[in-house]
């Protein structure tokens, strides 16, 4: 039995990969690159955005037609469930928490019904990708129950990977290289252990041996607080990137959406991070067409996204989701509106992106070498704010590289190698 592995959807999706890649190998199944060669397909799906859910769909439909026994996981499994299998997209659904039957599954062995709770797949070690940067899950679930999201009903409540369980998974991808550590979650902030909170993990996990660089994703803006941000300041392996959404500068809609910030609590995180990492990467997501989006609420966030000079911002138009709040609300915008405040916002943040691009050129830096570009020569690598760079010149995955910023290409910044000036 061999078996691809498809992705769609967020970085949790992507992280969970890896504990189905695990799961398959210590099953003794095949995992295969290419769906072709293989006779299963799992799908970890997203139900986000309509758009996710029928791109996952679609590919499903094609790989049953083929023949292929198709396992459909993740959000869209545990949301939409047994109306999958009746209408032939699927042979089998499971949730989030219940990737552990698909050994089982995939080997026709009896796999009970019962939907695990809280699951935090911490007994299980990572696979190892042979690359020089690695994700691993924290925390899953959320808590928050903004009006226009399902995470909470597809992911169930907040818990959090004991730091044991953490250390271990670490190190032994440390052990075979990996330098660069990416601390994820649906919100990390919301990180709550035995007494152990995120500044705590972020601490503990910088000092372990060979760790040169800690990341984190994704924080609710809400859950930042002053003294974690000063605390974090004094790891020299912190990456100075934060991804902080917005969604929108309405106070108006910020409490439609169930955000419990308001713009004003929002700008001071956003004046905290900047004091105190005048260099860093700032990222953000927006929102556009909530229902109730006046021209005025949206005015104020395309004014935001001015203010904030945000360096990259994942922009996104309202889409209805099945079971939230938000789809019960009056004065749903139409679709053609959504569109057309989506395509302004992503002119407006387009520029500024470039722009923030450009303020680099001229510095030096020293880089972090991930791996070789592609469809270029040269190295793709990355800044201390984990700001991509393709560097002219040949180095290994995991080097560092003094190097000097020569100009912007797309998004991306261009660097070569550092000259020593003789004199
Ligand atoms: S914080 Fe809000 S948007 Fe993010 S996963 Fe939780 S409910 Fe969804």
């Amino acid at each position: 039995m061999d078996c691809y592995i498809k992705v769609y959807g967020c970085q949790m999706n992507a992280a969970d990969a890896h504990l189905v890649s695990r799961l398959l190998a210590d099953g003794g199944i095949e995992e295969v690159e290419d769906s072709q060669h293989a006779d299963a397909v799992v799908l970890l799906t997203c139900s986000v955005r309509r758009h996710a859910e029928d791109r996952a769909q679609g590919f499903a439909r094609t790989m049953r037609g083929e023949g292929k026994k198709v396992i459909v996981a993740g959000c869209m499994g545990r949301l939409r469930g047994e109306e999958l299998v009746k209408e032939g997209i699927a042979d089998y659904v499971l949730g989030p928490d219940e990737y552990r039957k698909i050994p089982r599954i995939l080997k026709d062995s009896e796999v009970s019904d019962t939907v695990e709770e809280l699951e935090t797949y911490s007994d299980l070690l990572p696979v190892d990708s042979g690359g020089v940067s690695a994700s691993f899950a924290i925390m899953r679930g959320c808590n928050n129950y903004c009006t226009y999201c399902v995470v909470p009903f597809a992911r169930g409540p907040e818990r959090s990977v004991p730091y044991e369980a953490l250390e271990r998974q670490v190190k032994y991808l440390v052990d075979k290289g990996v330098k660069e550590v990416f601390l994820l979650g649906q919100n990390v902030l919301a990180y709550a252990h035995d007494d152990l909170r995120f500044a705590d993990i972020v601490e503990k996990v910088s000092r372990i041996e060979g760790v040169e660089r800690t990341g984190f994703l994704t924080s609710h803006p809400r859950d930042l607080d002053y003294e974690p941000v000063q605390r974090m300041a004094d790891i020299p392996e912190l990456l100075h990137f934060f991804h902080l959404p917005l969604q929108s500068a309405s106070d108006k809609i910020l409490g439609m959406m169930n955000r419990r910030y308001t713009i004003s609590d929002y700008s001071e995180r956003i004046n905290w991070v900047r004091q105190t990492f005048p260099d860093a990467y700032l990222t953000t997501d927006i929102l556009v067409g909530f229902p109730g989006e006046t021209a005025e609420d949206f005015r104020m966030t395309l004014d935001a996204l001015k203010r904030f000079d945000f360096d990259f911002a994942y922009m996104f138009a309202y889409s209805e989701r099945p079971g939230t709040k938000a789809v019960r609300m009056a004065s749903q915008e139409p679709k053609e509106e959504r569109l057309r405040r989506l395509s302004e916002v992503i002119e407006v943040q387009t520029r500024i992106t470039r722009r923030r691009a450009e303020t680099w050129v001229g510095r030096n830096e020293d880089l972090f070498v991930t791996a070789p570009a592609p469809r270029r020569r040269g190295m793709l690598a990355e800044m201390k704010n984990h700001r991509s760079v393709i560097l002219n010149h040949t180095a290994r995955p995991g080097d560092f590289v003094q190097a000097r910023l020569v100009g912007v290409k797309g998004w991306s910044v261009i660097a070569e190698p550092a000259v020593k000036e003789v004199v």
